[in-house]
């Protein structure tokens, strides 16, 4: 077994009475698609919120690559390697999409954002192979607001790929996409994952999509890790399937 690039152990968070998170432990591989999944108010937003730096445990470690990121801020843990994909905001969507891309690039150099006026020239080849890996390296000057949707989230990953992070997170990464277009993303996704050694979590509402492209789930419910393996053992998990049944998220195939 390859040694785990990331590595949670005992990680907790409360909000008041609640344990949003209530000590949860897993590894994450390079080269692997780990999907978090569970029902509305598992606690996969905290999980995700206390790795990249946005909340701080209350108890617990997460190690990357041996390296405590605990309580650090969102920086730098994304220093580190700790990519996350972001929603183009609606400032920067009349910008182009090779734009967006040089934005995250001149932040990764540490320049500040005021002296985009003048960096217009910044990396653009840089930021045209990285558009290219996405296949978008035809659309790059175009404004992103007059890109199709699935095109923006293409745009989107290859800004979270500026940084060439080992660990790239993804919260409902095909939110609003139709599924031909959720079948593409997350093959690209695959593809780069494949292509770059890097690891990826994801937490995603498609079923068909976890169990097409994750190599290995974890499944939390009320903030416990109630089950970890691989989708085909997932799937038929009873204790999965309780913790799903009533909540109208299913595991059965979405009609078309
Ligand atoms: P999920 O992303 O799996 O739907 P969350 O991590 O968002 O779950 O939430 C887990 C639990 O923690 C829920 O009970 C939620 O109400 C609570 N919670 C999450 N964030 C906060 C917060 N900032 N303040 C208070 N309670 C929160
Ligand atoms: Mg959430």
């Amino acid at each position: 077994m390859t040694a785990a690039l990331l590595q949670v152990r005992n990680l907790g968070k409360s909000f008041g009475g609640v344990k949003a998170v209530d000590g949860i432990s897993f590894d994450l591989a390079p080269g692997e698609l780990l999907a978090l999944i569970g029902p509305n108010g598992a606690g996969k937003s905290t999980t995700f919120n206390m790795v990249h730096g946005q909340l701080r445990p209350d108890q617990g470690s997460i190690l990357l690559q041996g390296q405590e990121l605990a309580g650090r801020s969102p920086r730098a843990i994304w220093r580190q390697g700790v990519g996350r994909t972001f929603q183009i905001a609606e400032t920067f969507a009349s910008l182009t999409a090779v734009e967006n891309v040089q934005m995250a690039l001149l932040s990764q150099d540490h320049l500040l954002f005021s002296m985009w006026r003048r960096a217009a020239d910044h990396r653009r080849d840089d930021a045209l192979a990285l558009l290219d890996q996405v296949g978008m390296k035809r659309q790059a000057d175009r404004p992103c607001n007059v890109l199709a949707y699935g095109d923006v989230k293409r745009v989107e990953l290859a800004v979270a790929m500026a940084n060439s992070p080992k660990l790239l997170l993804m919260d409902e990464p095909t939110a609003g996409m139709a599924p031909q277009e959720r079948n593409n993303l997350m093959a690209l996704t695959k593809e780069l994952v494949l292509h770059q050694g890097m690891a990826v979590l994801f937490t995603e509402h498609s079923m068909d999509v976890v169990f097409a492209y994750a190599d290995r789930m974890i499944v939390l419910a009320r903030g416990r890790l109630i089950a970890e393996g691989q989708p085909s053992a997932i799937r038929d998990h009873p204790q999965v399937q309780e913790v799903y049944f009533g909540t109208g998220q299913t595991f059965e195939k979405a009609p078309a």
